[in-house]
């Protein structure tokens, strides 16, 4: 149903104002950051086009029911197959699409991930797209818009999601997932707006990681660092959340010298207050600053480059903890 929707009130007003004008595109692009429920928006849309009562979606009738199960005759879903949508899905897709409705009024197609379409894929969509049978619908998901062919992207109305804001995530993970309020906000401060980013945010490991990472700074030790430089470089969904974590370590004691030391940590994010205190003690601005700024150079380094993540976060952990031996 549309009120199940996180957040993109906006959006999906929009999508429903355009099934009761009946001035549909044939295509839309639905852009944004992934995990942030485009998806799901996709197919309440579709439901809306065949419900008995769109534009709203009951999720009682046949047409729900089926589009619910991806049974739906007149509806069809390209997902990527190792990580590429191939020609042949595209084919087979417009054989589909030229035949008459069997059960609605439209024919309608989601393409998730679009951005995984190879060329001849893109080439053979763009000609579909260029003269699209009567009837049809086609909606394009994509995380990464800037990789979708420019001659597609026109072709398609464009409709941009931004991040949940944080009051949406939070009150989501307090409702639906009996979450504590204070949890809820800390798990919303490291999602960065990805509804999808919070189930892989467990507390147990988010306070081993700072924990470690505390333990380090306040007494470095190179075989401690040598491991723990290995463990993390095996973590692979939860390697932005290491970065991000070690990154608000950093910012936090630089809030606090900003406000003289009396503030307190006001997103506290798993941190060791105590440690927090006895580590900013130890370092002037300047080198909170210059770690702050390793820790960002670091991540970049690790999502723009191939370079080996074991030696990476190596040199970023000894980098960091030599201020502290000094
Ligand atoms: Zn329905």
């Amino acid at each position: 149903m549309w009120t199940d929707i996180l957040g993109h009130q906006k959006q999906t007003e929009q999508l429903k104002q355009d099934i009761k004008s009946s001035l549909l595109p044939h295509a839309y692009l639905f852009s944004g950051l992934g995990g942030i429920g485009k998806s799901l928006i996709a197919r309440t849309f579709v439901k809306a086009l065949f419900c008995e009562k769109a534009p709203d979606v009951c999720d009682k009738c046949i047409s729900c029911i089926k589009i619910e199960k991806n049974s739906h005759p007149d509806v069809f879903w390209i997902e990527p197959q190792t990580n590429k949508i191939l020609i042949e899905q595209i084919r087979e897709l417009q054989q589909g699409m030229q035949f008459h409705p069997l059960e609605g009024n439209y024919k309608a197609a989601v393409i998730n991930e679009a951005q995984c379409m190879t060329e001849s894929a893109s080439n053979s969509l763009l000609k579909v797209l260029e003269e699209p049978p009567d009837k049809t619908h086609f909606i394009l998901i994509t995380s990464a818009d800037r990789l979708i062919l420019p001659t597609i992207r026109s072709r398609c109305r464009q409709i941009t999601f931004s991040p949940l804001n944080k009051k949406n995530i939070v009150s989501y993970l307090v409702d639906k997932t009996n979450t504590s309020n204070d949890e809820a906000k800390q798990i919303a401060e490291l999602a960065q707006g990805s509804l999808a980013t919070t189930s892989i945010i467990d507390k147990e490991f988010m306070e081993g990681v700072l924990d470690r990472f505390e333990n380090l700074v306040d007494k470095a030790n190179a075989s401690d660092i040598i491991a723990l430089a290995e463990a993390w470089s095996k973590e692979e969904e939860r390697l932005p959340l290491i970065f991000d974590l070690i990154a608000t370590f950093y910012r936090n004691m630089l809030l606090a010298r900003v406000a003289k030391n009396n503030a307190t940590f006001e997103e506290k994010l798993y941190l060791d207050e105590t440690k927090l205190r006895k580590i900013m003690g130890k370092r002037s601005t300047d080198d909170l600053l210059k770690d702050f700024f390793k820790v960002a150079k670091a991540r970049d380094t690790l999502f723009n480059t191939t370079f080996n993540k074991q030696l990476l976060f190596e040199d970023l952990l000894f980098s960091l903890t030599s201020v502290c031996s000094m």
